[in-house]
C-alpha cells in the first residue's frame, strides 16, 4: 500500500502536524491502495499562512511570468499524463481508457484555454471611451481555498488552480478525500514547474475538518467549491462571518428533451451519455423527456442501450463503465433504485444489486426507468449513478415546463432537427448550459461552465473563470498618459 501521508506547504513536502490516517480504497476491488493523512487545524493554518505570505509577491508578478509558469505546468502535465490517468483510475474507478483519455485530457484542455484567456485579458481598462479618467483595474482577490470533488478530479482541479494562478492569487487546494492521489501528483507537477513557494499549497482533509476550517478562515478571501448542493449550503453559511466570496459549482439533474423529429441515434446517445463515468457527472442527462409519438420506441432503445453497456474493472481497457466510487455511493444508488420501484416507475433495464460476475467492487447495473412522473424521487434528486428516468410529453411548452421544474439548473439537452425550435427552446431553459443534438463535446475550450438555481453561482472556464478570482477596482482621476 502506497504511503501518501504528506502535504505540500510553502514549497515543501511536509508531514501532517495533527493528521489522522485514512485509507484510499480501490473501488473495483474494495481493497486499500494507499494511505493519506487527513489534516487538522494546525495544517490548515500553516497552509493558509504560507499562501498569505506569498500573496504580495505573486500578485505583483507580470503576465509574462505567469504565462511562462503556466506553459511549464502544461508541458509537465502532458509529459506525465499516463501517470495521471493511472492515479485517477485507481482512486475513483474510471476505466483506464476513460481515465487516461477524457478524465486526464480535460485538464490539459483547461490549462491551454486559460493560457489563451490570460494572453488577452485586459487587467486595466477605461470605464468607457468618454471617461478616460475613470480606470477599471482587475486585481487578484487574495488567498483562495479550493475544494474539489472526486468525480472528474483533474477537471475541477485545473478549473480552479490554473485561473487562481493566472489572476495572481495564492491558494490552498483541498481535494476530495476519496480521490487525493491525482491531486498529490498534480502538486508534484507544480513543484517541478517551479511555482514560487507558498503560491500553491495542498492539504488533504475531509469536509468537517480542513474543508470547514478553510471556509471559516479569516485569512481566506475566496472559496471556490465544487461538490454537492448539500455541502454548498453548509459552506455558504460557514463563510458568512468573514464575508468572503463563495463560488459554487453544485449538483444537477439535466433534462434531455427528445422531440418527434430528433435524429435516430438521439435516445441511445442520451442513454450512453447518462451512463458515462458510471453516471457520476454533475451534468449527466438523467431525465429523458420524450415526445409521445416516439415514446414506446425510445423506451425500447434505452433498454437496449442499457443492456449493451458493459460494466467491468477499472484496470481493463475498453469502453465499459467502472464501479461507483465507494460503498456509500453504491448504497445511495441502490436506495434510489428501490425508491423508483416503490413510487411506481417501471423498471425496464438493470435494477437492484450488482451485475453478474462482479460480486466484489462497488459495481451497479445500468438502469432505466420508464413511465416516470416529474414528482418522483428519481426525477427530482441527483442519483449520481447510471440510472436513466424517462417520461413522455405532448407539447413543446409542456417539455420546457417539466425540464425547468427542478431545483437544479446545470445542463439541459435538446434533440430536434428543427433549428428554430432548437434555439427557441434553448432560450427558455433555466440552466447555465444547453447542449443540442449531441454537441456535448464540442463546446469550445474556454466556455463558461456553471449553473442556475441550486446548481451554483459560478462560471468556471475562460475569461469568466478568471474574473471569479479577481476584484474590480475603480480609480477616479486616473492619468491616462502617465
Ligand atoms: P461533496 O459535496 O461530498 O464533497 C466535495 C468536496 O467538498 C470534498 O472535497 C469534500 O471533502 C468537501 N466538503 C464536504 N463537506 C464540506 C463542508 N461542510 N465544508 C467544506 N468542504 C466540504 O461532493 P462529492 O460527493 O465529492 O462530489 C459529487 C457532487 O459534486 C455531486 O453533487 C456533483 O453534482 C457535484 N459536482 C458538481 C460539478 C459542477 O461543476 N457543478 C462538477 C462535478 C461535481
Amino acid at each position: 500500500m502506497r504511503d501518501e501521508r504528506k502535504f505540500y506547504i510553502g514549497g515543501q513536502w511536509v508531514r501532517s502536524v495533527e493528521g489522522v490516517d485514512r485509507a484510499v480504497i480501490n473501488p473495483s476491488t474494495e481493497e486499500r491502495c494507499a494511505v493519506i493523512s487527513l489534516g487538522g487545524k494546525a495544517d490548515t493554518n500553516a497552509a493558509v499562512a504560507a499562501a498569505k505570505a506569498a500573496f504580495t509577491g505573486w500578485s505583483r508578478s507580470s503576465r509574462a511570468d505567469r504565462l511562462d509558469l503556466m506553459r511549464s505546468i502544461l508541458d509537465i502535465y502532458i509529459r506525465r499524463s499516463a501517470e495521471m490517468g493511472e492515479a485517477i483510475s485507481l482512486e475513483m474507478g474510471a476505466p483506464v481508457d476513460l481515465a487516461k483519455g477524457l478524465q486526464t485530457g480535460i485538464g490539459q484542455v483547461h490549462i491551454e484555454a486559460f493560457i489563451r484567456a490570460l494572453e488577452c485579458f485586459e487587467f486595466e481598462r477605461p470605464l468607457g471611451a468618454d471617461t478616460p479618467n475613470d480606470r477599471i483595474l482587475y486585481e487578484p482577490i487574495g488567498v483562495c481555498g479550493l475544494i474539489t470533488p472526486w468525480n472528474w478530479p483533474m477537471n475541477q482541479v485545473t478549473l480552479k488552480v490554473i485561473p487562481a494562478l493566472a489572476s495572481g492569487c495564492t491558494m490552498v487546494l483541498k481535494p476530495s478525500e476519496e480521490a487525493p492521489l491525482s491531486s498529490l501528483l498534480f502538486a508534484e507537477y507544480m513543484d517541478e514547474a517551479g511555482v514560487p513557494a507558498g503560491v500553491f499549497n495542498l492539504v488533504n482533509g475531509d469536509g468537517a475538518g480542513v474543508g470547514s476550517q478553510l471556509t471559516a478562515h479569516e485569512d481566506v478571501d475566496l472559496i471556490s467549491f465544487t461538490g454537492s448542493t448539500r455541502a454548498g449550503q453548509i459552506i455558504t453559511k460557514s463563510t458568512a462571518d468573514t464575508v468572503k466570496r463563495v463560488v459554487l459549482e453544485l449538483g444537477g439533474k439535466g433534462a434531455n428533451i427528445v422531440f418527434e423529429d430528433a435524429d435516430e441515434n438521439a435516445v441511445s446517445r442520451g442513454a450512453l451519455h447518462c451512463f458515462e463515468n458510471t453516471g457520476q457527472s454533475c451534468n449527466a442527462p438523467t431525465r429523458m423527456l420524450v415526445h409521445r409519438s416516439r415514446y414506446e420506441s425510445a423506451v425500447e432503445e434505452a433498454r437496449q442501450a442499457a443492456g449493451a453497456q458493459a460494466v467491468d474493472l477499472a484496470v481493463k481497457t475498453g469502453g465499459h463503465i467502472g464501479p461507483a466510487v465507494n460503498e456509500a455511493q453504491f448504497n445511495r444508488i441502490q436506495d434510489m433504485i428501490a425508491r423508483g420501484v416503490e413510487e411506481g416507475a417501471q423498471l425496464v433495464a438493470g435494477g437492484p444489486g450488482k451485475p453478474e460476475g462482479l460480486s466484489r467492487g462497488y459495481f451497479v447495473r445500468p438502469t432505466v426507468f420508464a413511465g416516470c412522473t416529474n414528482d418522483m424521487t428519481v426525477m427530482q434528486q441527483e442519483i449520481f449513478g447510471p440510472v436513466l428516468s424517462i417520461m413522455p410529453f405532448d407539447t413543446e411548452e409542456e417539455a420546457i415546463k417539466i425540464a425547468n421544474d427542478t431545483s437544479f439548473g446545470l445542463t439541459n439537452y435538446v434533440q430536434t432537427q428543427d433549428p428554430e425550435r432548437a434555439n427557441r427552446v434553448a432560450r427558455q431553459l433555466r440552466s447555465g448550459m444547453v447542449e443540442m443534438n449531441g454537441n456535448f463535446r464540442t463546446a469550445a475550450a474556454g466556455a463558461p461552465f456553471g449553473g442556475y438555481k441550486q446548481s451554483g453561482n459560478g462560471r468556471e472556464g475562460g475569461v469568466w473563470g478568471l474574473e471569479d478570482f479577481m476584484e474590480v477596482k475603480l480609480v477616479g482621476g486616473w492619468n491616462p498618459g502617465a
